[in-house]
């Protein structure tokens, strides 16, 4: 049984992102669809990438390529973070490739490889600035060695992670691309180099056409949400989910009442309050306070008290004729209002990777194509 809350995700709209991003950068793609995809869905999703062209799939880690593996996903599947030596033989089953960033563990992949007759598909990660997983760039073509020398192993791709390629002031990026270029070209001149170098996110693969190599790592530039304020996107990038619910009653409240626990709203003079189905458990943040807003009848009414784990308040007195049953939108449009997955990271105090993202798993998606 469904609920009058649910995200609508628009899988023609992902498509049309990632074929976007493909003719913007002449380069192979990667879907990034860690996170149940950012949130909107990540069997649909990557469905709709792989059928967009994409020949590869990005996730966080080995669990969530093996759930699309059991979904049927045929296409290459990069786990992007740490895969514990004791779920390699798992993962190496499931023909996932495998961030590695040690020796040791690169030696525990091949074992783990070698008992299946299968080779274990390595990229190495370098740290080239980022300030997280990998290896130093003074490192990185000795570790592609090891590899290449380890039998049950394959040294597929080389990788870094950019940590400004979403600022105006590209300057460290191309710091990392320096670092990064000097491991690929100490493997050049051995002819070491593995077949897929790849380095940029969303942002870079935009505003750093360098980084781009033999593959684009894209994430939130597929879901049509800007990889930041300052590197938002071309105009034509769609936004791929709408969040929406229903108003459950509306009521017509004298002035000084109190809405929701804590009393900390008081109505201010007769106000219509509408009840909506959404709350904190659903990823409608309850922090700060008082400051989210909703589409109600084509227009922004805020939302008054504390918000509850399964439902909000909103102030609707300035729209007309609202009842029950009525369409709210979260993020998305109505009429001709808008609100953004961008407004509610400003209102929340975070970026909008994080507002779809912990939209809760009980929220139903809803597919269009
Ligand atoms: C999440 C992630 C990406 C995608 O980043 P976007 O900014 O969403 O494009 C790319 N590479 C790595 C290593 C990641 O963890």
């Amino acid at each position: 049984m469904n609920r009058p809350t649910c995200a609508v995700v628009n899988l023609s709209a992902i498509q049309h992102n990632l074929r976007r991003l493909s003719e913007i950068t002449k380069t192979k793609v990667m879907a990034v669809v860690k996170a149940n995809a950012y949130g909107h869905g990540a069997v649909e999703v990557a469905r709709a990438a792989v059928e967009a062209g994409c020949e590869w799939l990005g996730v966080a880690f080995a669990g969530e390529g093996v759930a699309l593996r059991q979904a049927g996903l045929k296409a290459n599947i990069l786990a992007l973070g740490y895969t514990p030596p004791d779920q390699a033989a798992e993962a190496i089953e499931h023909d996932l490739s495998l961030a590695v960033y040690d020796g040791g563990v690169a030696r525990a992949y091949a074992e783990a490889a070698r008992a299946l007759n299968k080779r274990a598909r390595l990229h190495i990660k370098v740290d080239t600035g980022m300030g997280r997983l990998g290896t130093s760039p003074a490192d990185g073509a000795a570790l592609v060695r090891l590899v290449q020398r380890l039998p049950g192993a394959e040294a597929e791709g080389l990788f870094t992670h950019f940590a400004t390629a979403d600022e105006t002031d590209l300057s460290f990026a191309y710091e990392q691309l320096h670092h990064f270029q000097g491991v690929l070209s100490k493997l050049n001149a051995t002819h070491a180099r593995p077949r897929w170098a790849h380095a940029a996110n969303s942002a870079a693969a935009l505003g750093l056409p360098e980084a781009r190599f033999d593959l684009v790592r894209v994430g939130i530039a597929a879901y049509g949400l800007n990889p930041s304020p300052e590197a938002p996107l071309p105009a034509d990038f769609i936004p791929a989910l709408e969040w929406k619910s229903t108003v459950s009653q509306v009521r017509l409240m004298p002035p000084g009442t109190p809405i929701s626990y804590g009393r900390e709203y008081f109505t201010k003079g007769e106000e219509r309050i509408a009840v909506i189905p959404v709350g904190y458990a659903d990823g409608f943040r309850r922090f700060p306070k008082n400051v989210a807003q909703v589409l109600v009848g084509g227009r922004r009414v805020p939302v008054v008290g504390r918000v509850c784990m399964d439902q909000i308040m909103a102030n609707v007195s300035g729209v007309e004729g609202v009842k029950m049953g009525d369409e709210v939108v979260l993020i998305g449009g109505q009429g001709g209002a808008r609100l953004t997955a961008d407004d509610a990271a400003a209102w929340w105090g975070t970026i909008n990777y994080d507002v779809t993202s912990g939209i809760m798993a009980r929220v139903p998606r809803v597919y269009k194509s």
